[in-house]
């Protein structure tokens, strides 16, 4: 075997994300009870359910922005260290992994969080040149290709402020794609704009769906999940009530949970 042919084996075999029985609890409040995924490389997983249900949770755990309280996560085939503080709460074991872990996911939330001082392509640089180190001509060449990717070069001077909701998200999607993350976390990314918006950000993440890229997406948008996921997973309460492709989970679901759900959310839109 040549070793280009190792690693395209070990790609296809080692998961870009792999999650085993996590829990996770707010005080008393158990919100995640047992959770399971992988995302292989080049899937698309959307986490679908009601508000309240765990998904957010779930991702921020990915990231360690919420330490879970048992379970495991590998991420790209490292195993997420942590351990437990003389409370007895969960903490990283390894402070040097998380920020390893965390340049390999890229994280897009809701509300896009652009630093509001700084222009789109300083935005967009700003990590891989004080975190990452990369010498600022590879950043700003990089950052252009990304403006070009999301429609957005010819804005690259303007402060977020003059930006639609839509635009702004867009940025926020190529400034994640900057550090190449190995996997990207969509948490809600159109919940939060006008419904004539919401198109313009879903063709960005269509088109990096199509180009192969991994992603873990939360989303109301139903049609949207079925026409980009390889796989659907439905979060019921903290537990994972149905997972399968998106013609299973959308047509025929096996848990009543997720066909009542499903077929709310039609009607709404
Ligand atoms: P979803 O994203 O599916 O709407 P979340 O993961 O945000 O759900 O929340 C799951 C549950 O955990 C909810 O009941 C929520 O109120 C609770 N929760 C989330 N974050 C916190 C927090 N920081 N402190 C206490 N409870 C929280
Ligand atoms: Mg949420």
């Amino acid at each position: 075997m040549t070793n280009q042919q190792v690693s395209t084996h070990e790609k296809s075999t080692t998961p870009a994300v792999r999650v085993e029985d996590l829990h996770k609890s707010y005080g008393p409040v158990e919100v995640l009870k047992g959770v399971s995924l992988s995302a292989h490389t080049g899937d698309v997983v959307s986490l679908i359910g009601a508000s309240g249900s765990g998904k957010s949770t779930l991702l921020r755990c990915l990231n360690l922005l919420e330490i879970p309280h048992s379970g495991r996560i590998h991420i790209t085939g490292e195993e997420l260290k942590l351990t437990k503080d003389r409370k007895g709460n969960p903490v990283p074991a390894d402070a040097k992994q998380v920020d390893r872990i965390r340049t390999r996911l890229g994280m897009v939330f809701q509300q896009f969080n652009l630093w509001p001082h700084m222009t789109v392509l300083e935005n967009i640089i700003e990590v891989p040149i004080h975190v990452l180190k990369k010498p600022r001509i590879e950043a700003i060449a990089m950052a252009e290709a990304l403006l070009e990717k999301v429609g957005m070069a010819e804005k690259r001077h303007t402060h977020p402020a003059f930006l639609s909701g839509g635009q702004q998200q867009r940025v926020a999607i190529a400034r994640a794609l900057a550090t190449q993350p190995a996997v990207m976390l969509f948490d809600e990314p159109t919940s939060a704009l006008d419904p004539e918006l919401v198109g313009e950000v879903l063709k960005v993440i269509r088109d990096l769906a199509l180009s192969g890229c991994t992603m873990l997406l939360v989303t109301h948008e139903m049609a949207f999940a079925r026409e980009v996921s390889s796989q659907v997973v439905f979060l019921h309460q903290g537990k994972i009530e149905e997972a399968g492709s998106p013609e299973q989970v959308f047509t025929s679901p096996r848990s009543e949970r997720c066909r009542q759900f499903v077929g709310a959310m039609d009607r709404q839109h």
